[in-house]
C-alpha cells in the first residue's frame, strides 16, 4: 500500500462518477445502444451501526456484518467495527432501458437483459476498481459480493438469502426502503442495480431519511398501489409479498428467450420494476418532498 491519504465522501463520489464516465466496461455491448449507466447515488453507513446486527437477527446469522466480512479476508489488519465504513451505490436504469422494459409482458426487453448481464459486469468492475483505488490510497477494502465465500443460503423465512445483500447495504446507507416486491425504492426509483464495498476509512454516515424500512412504498404507506402485483407475469407478487421461488423459476426460463430472441447468453425480468409509480422516483409524495427539503424523521425502529 502507498502512504495513506485522507478519504472523503467527495473523493469516493468522484471516483465512482469518473469510472462511469471513462470505463470501457460501461457498455451495453451493442452498437448504438450507448453506455450501461450514466450516474450513481452514493451513501455511507458506519461499520458499527447497530442495524448490521439487526440484519443478522432478521435475515439470519449467515448474513455478514461489515466487520465479519472485512476480518475474514483481512485479519492481519485487526480492525474494530468502528474503523469501517460501508460505501454503497445505486446505478439507476437509464430512461431508454426502462421504457423498453415497460412494453415487456412476459420476458425482458433486449436492453434490460443486456443491462442484467453487461451492466452488472460493469458493477463488478466498479466494485473491484473501488477496492483497488482504496488500496492504492493506503486503505484496506473488500467488496463482499466478490468475496470467494459469498453464497446463497436456504432460509426458512425468505426461501433463500445471501451472506451479503447489496439492497440491505444501500438501505443502511440511507439510499432507500423496500417495496412490496422486495425491490429497494431509492430517490432514483426501484429500477436500478446496487453495489458496495467495506473499507477501513472514516466517513460521516449518510442519515437515513426514513422512519420505517418500507416508508417509500405506497402499499405500506397507505394501502394503495399494488401495481407491481399486476406487472408480474407469473404472479410472484401478491399482497403478502414476493415469492422468490416463483420469481427465480421465471428468471431461469428467461434464458432460453434471451438466447433465442436476442442472440446472447443472458437472462432477466424486472417487469415489476417498470411501469409502476416507484419506477424512477419515491412515489410517496410526503417522503419525496421531505427528502428534497432535507428533513429527517426519528431514527429507524428495530426491524419486525
Ligand atoms: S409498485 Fe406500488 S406497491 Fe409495488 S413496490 Fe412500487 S409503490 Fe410499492
Ligand atoms: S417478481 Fe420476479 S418474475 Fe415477477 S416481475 Fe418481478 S422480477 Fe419478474
Amino acid at each position: 500500500m502507498k502512504n495513506s491519504v485522507q478519504i472523503t465522501d467527495d473523493w469516493i463520489k468522484v471516483l465512482i462518477q469518473d469510472f462511469i464516465a471513462t470505463s470501457p466496461v460501461n457498455t451495453m455491448e451493442s452498437e448504438g445502444a450507448g453506455s450501461a449507466w450514466e450516474s450513481a447515488l452514493v451513501g455511507f453507513a458506519a461499520g458499527a451501526d447497530p442495524l448490521w446486527q439487526q440484519y443478522k437477527e432478521y435475515i439470519g446469522a449467515f448474513h455478514w456484518t461489515p466487520w465479519e466480512v472485512f476480518n475474514q479476508h483481512r485479519p492481519q489488519e485487526n480492525v474494530s467495527a468502528d474503523q469501517l465504513t460501508v460505501i454503497s451505490w445505486i446505478l439507476p436504469q437509464r430512461e431508454s432501458v426502462r421504457k423498453s422494459n415497460r412494453r415487456a409482458r412476459k420476458y425482458p426487453s433486449e436492453e434490460w437483459a443486456r443491462i442484467r448481464v453487461f451492466g452488472e459486469a460493469f458493477n463488478v468492475a466498479l466494485r473491484q476498481h473501488m477496492v483497488d483505488q482504496l488500496e492504492l490510497s493506503g486503505h484496506g477494502a473488500i467488496a463482499p459480493m466478490l468475496a470467494p465465500n459469498w453464497t446463497i443460503i436456504k432460509s426458512q423465512r425468505f426461501s433463500f438469502a445471501s451472506s451479503w445483500s447489496e439492497r440491505h447495504a444501500a438501505h443502511a446507507a440511507g439510499l432507500g426502503t423496500f417495496g412490496l416486491c422486495d425491490g429497494l425504492i431509492t430517490a432514483g426509483g426501484k429500477a436500478m442495480r446496487a453495489g458496495s464495498v467495506v473499507a477501513k476509512v472514516t466517513i460521516e454516515p449518510t442519515p437515513r431519511p426514513y422512519a420505517d424500512h418500507r416508508a417509500y412504498c405506497l402499499f405500506f404507506h397507505n394501502g394503495t398501489c399494488g401495481k407491481c402485483i399486476d406487472r408480474c407475469p407469473v404472479r410472484a407478487i401478491t399482497e403478502s409479498g414476493h415469492d422468490k421461488v416463483k420469481c427465480q423459476k421465471h428468471l431461469a426460463r428467461s434464458r432460453e428467450h434471451v438466447n433465442k430472441t436476442y442472440g446472447f447468453q443472458g437472462y432477466g425480468c424486472g417487469l415489476c420494476q417498470v411501469g409502476v409509480p416507484c419506477e424512477a422516483r419515491i412515489p410517496v409524495r410526503s417522503a419525496r418532498e421531505a427528502l428534497e427539503r432535507g428533513e429527517l424523521p426519528p431514527p429507524l425502529p428495530p426491524l419486525a
